[in-house]
């Protein structure tokens, strides 16, 4: 059986891997000319993840290639005196097993993991899907597949040729998130230094790997803004709009604007679609259920939902209507629960007023002292939001 997948990042392959590893011939189809190395920003790993990443033998690169950020350090606005939050406590009253790590480095190692086994077309893009799947591409010759794969983020292009321009409904969760990269020198190694003022947020940090900084901007509107989702120059004049001239900081990050090779610009908003499958095609990761950007563990969902979809593509025997209906069914809860938690951090992450600014701060840092026993046993109380990912169980599939 042929399998074609659109989008070579997190989610499309992890599928690879799996597809290939259970006798399927795999072709991957990215937009970008190469291995997108496009700057990106840190992406946390769960449990599921972990263990999903231990299984394809990638899990050492991932935790050598870690972000090591040790520190959190808050600033609240007007206030000089920095609160300090031990950020391993942080991330392990969240999770067990955690692992924080760039975007563009996950997605290597995952790359490699099945790269010989898989074709790999770079610098093109699916123009059409026929109903028994005869594709046809901006660059390549038309070929035909058994089953083809939206692997291709938030703004997925096969989810629109298949399912409408407008296809699920879009819930905005309230806010915006932009990152951009500024010089390595300005961020200090092992620490994230975030400032905080009621609807704002900016925060730096580097990594051992990283040959500059990034620094991530989160703020909040009530309104959905208005701009192209290409239009960069409309983001960046927002994100000045938004951040300058209140910080000195801030500013001095924001001075960076036009120099960053990166820049990274979206609404927070959760994608809610009814069905992820339609004939022959069906949508995995960001493409078919991103709970959100930043707010909802969505790495690990499309990790997690690519190894279940291989799985049920192979139980099936090659019956691509039972094994997306299995495939569906399995990640219902995983979906709708990551909605939920997504839904409630994007509420608490960016507060909306100063005793909401000192609240996080003193939260994080009541975490921080408090024995790493005791914080768990807090978090736990909370299993349903922040421990999602630790008490998420799911299907095992074998290779036979
Ligand atoms: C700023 C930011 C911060 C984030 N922080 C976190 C975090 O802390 N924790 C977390 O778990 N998650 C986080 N995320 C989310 C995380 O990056 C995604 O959930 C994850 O990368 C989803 O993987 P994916 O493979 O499904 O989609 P993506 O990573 O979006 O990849 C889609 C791929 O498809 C390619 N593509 C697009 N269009 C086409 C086309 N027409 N043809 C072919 N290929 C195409 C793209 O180039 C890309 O390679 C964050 C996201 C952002 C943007």
């Amino acid at each position: 059986m042929h399998v074609l997948i659109s989008g070579a990042s997190i989610s499309g392959p992890v599928l690879a891997y799996w597809l290939t590893r259970r006798g399927f011939d795999v072709t991957v189809v990215e937009r970008a000319p190469a291995l997108r190395k496009t700057g990106g920003h840190a992406v946390d790993l769960f449990r599921p993840a972990m263990e999903i990443s231990e299984k394809m033998g990638v899990l050492p690169r991932i935790e050598e290639l870690a972000t090591g950020t040790d520190r959190l350090t808050m600033y609240r606005e007007g206030v000089p005196q920095p609160t300090h939050v031990d950020y391993h406590k942080l991330t392990g009253s969240m999770s067990d097993r955690h692992v924080e790590i760039m975007r563009d480095d996950l997605s290597e190692a995952y790359y490699d993991a099945g790269r010989d086994d898989v074709e790999y077309i770079f610098g093109d893009s699916i123009t059409a899907i026929s109903a028994d799947a005869e594709v046809t591409f901006e660059h390549a010759a038309p070929r035909r597949f058994d089953v083809v794969i939206g692997a291709d983020g938030l703004h997925s292009n096969v989810r629109r040729l298949v399912f409408g321009e407008d296809a699920g409904r879009t819930s905005f969760l309230g806010g915006y998130l932009a990152v951009q990269s500024v010089p390595k020198s300005f961020a200090p190694v092992g620490e994230m230094v975030v400032r905080v003022s009621p609807g704002r947020l900016a925060g730096i940090y580097t990594a051992q790997p990283l040959d500059d900084a990034r620094v991530l901007f989160m703020f909040k509107s009530k309104e959905e803004l208005q701009y192209h989702y290409r239009d960069v120059p409309r983001q960046k004049e927002l994100l000045r709009n938004t951040f300058a001239g209140r910080d000195a900081t801030v500013d001095s990050w924001l001075d960076e604007l036009d120099h960053t090779p990166t820049f990274y610009f979206d609404s927070i908003t959760q994608l809610q679609l009814d069905t992820w499958s339609s004939g022959r095609v069906t949508l995995v990761g960001d493409a078919g259920y991103c709970p959100g950007p930043a707010v909802g563990g969505s790495t690990s969902i499309a990790v997690l939902g690519a190894y279940i979809l291989a799985g049920e593509l192979a139980q099936a025997k090659g019956d691509y209507a039972r094994a997306f209906a299995a495939y569906e069914a399995e990640m219902d809860d995983p979906v709708r629960r990551s909605r939920a938690m997504a839904r409630g951090i994007a509420k608490g992450l960016i507060p909306n007023s100063r005793a909401g600014v000192w609240a996080l701060i003193h939260a994080a840092q009541l975490i921080s002292v408090l024995p790493a026993g005791l914080t768990k046993t807090v978090a736990r109380m909370n299993s349903k939001t922040v421990r999602l990912y630790d008490t998420m169980r799911y299907k095992e599939y074998s290779l036979n």
